[in-house]
C-alpha cells in the first residue's frame, strides 16, 4: 500500500497519518517531522530547512526531493508507506513518480483531508498555544495557507485525474475523521478487488 495524504497546513494530516499508516502496518513519512529533526539536532539540512519553515515558505525541492529519495531506500518502506506533507509541489509529484516507476508502480491512493480554511486557521492558532511550533504565529500561519492554495491544491486535480483520490471530510472529531478514512480506504480496496 502506497499512500499519500494531501490538505492544507491544520487539517490533521500528522496525526490521521501515524493512525492510518499503523492501521496498515507501513511506517508514516513525514517530511515537515523530518525537517523539524534535522533543526532540533542542528544538522546542516535543519539550517538550511529552518530559515524556510519560520518563514511559511517552502523548502527548495532539490532539498526535500534528496531527503525523501533517501528515506523511501530504507528497508522498511519496502512494502509501502504513507507521505504526509511530500509531494507539495508538481516537480516533487515528477520525481516522486520517477522514484515508484523504477519499483514498478505509482501511488496507491492519495487521501485529500477537506477543511475550510477558517476551521484550519483556528486549529493551528490553538496549537500554537499549545505546542508552541515555531512556524504557527499567525502571520507565518496565513503565509503557509497560501504557499498550499498556491502550490500544493493544484496537485489534487492531478490525482484525481489519475483516478486515486479520494476526499475525506476532515472536520470533527479525531475519531471520527480516522473511522472516514478507514471506509473511505476500505471502499477503494473492495472496488479494486471487484474490478
Ligand atoms: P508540515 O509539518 O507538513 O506542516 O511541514 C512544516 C514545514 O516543513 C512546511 O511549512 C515547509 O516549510 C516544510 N516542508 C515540509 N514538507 C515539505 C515539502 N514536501 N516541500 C517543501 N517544504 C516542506
Amino acid at each position: 500500500m502506497r499512500m499519500l495524504l494531501i490538505g492544507p497546513p491544520g487539517a490533521g494530516k500528522g496525526t490521521q497519518a501515524v493512525r492510518v499508516a499503523d492501521r496498515y502496518g507501513i511506517p508514516a513519512i513525514s517530511t515537515g517531522d523530518i525537517f523539524r529533526a534535522n533543526v532540533t539536532q542542528g544538522t546542516p539540512l535543519g539550517l538550511q530547512a529552518k530559515d524556510y519553515m519560520d518563514r511559511g515558505a517552502y523548502v527548495p525541492d532539490d532539498l526535500t526531493n534528496a531527503l525523501v529519495l533517501d528515506r523511501l531506500a530504507q528497508s522498511d518502506a519496502g512494502a509501502g508507506f504513507l507521505l504526509d506533507g511530500f509531494p507539495r509541489t508538481l516537480a516533487q509529484v515528477y520525481t516522486l513518480d520517477e522514484c515508484l516507476e523504477a519499483s514498478d508502480g505509482g501511488l496507491d491512493v492519495v487521501v485529500q483531508l477537506v477543511a475550510e480554511q477558517d476551521e484550519v486557521v483556528q486549529r493551528l492558532l490553538k496549537r500554537a498555544r499549545d505546542q508552541g511550533r515555531s512556524d504557527d504565529t499567525e502571520d507565518v500561519i496565513r503565509r503557509r495557507l497560501e504557499v498550499y492554495q498556491e502550490q500544493t491544491h493544484p496537485l489534487v486535480a492531478v490525482y484525481a485525474e489519475r483516478g486515486v483520490l479520494v476526499s475525506v471530510d476532515a472536520i470533527g472529531e479525531v475519531g471520527h475523521v480516522t473511522e472516514r478514512i478507514f471506509s473511505a480506504l476500505g471502499g477503494r480496496v473492495q472496488r479494486a478487488d471487484a474490478e
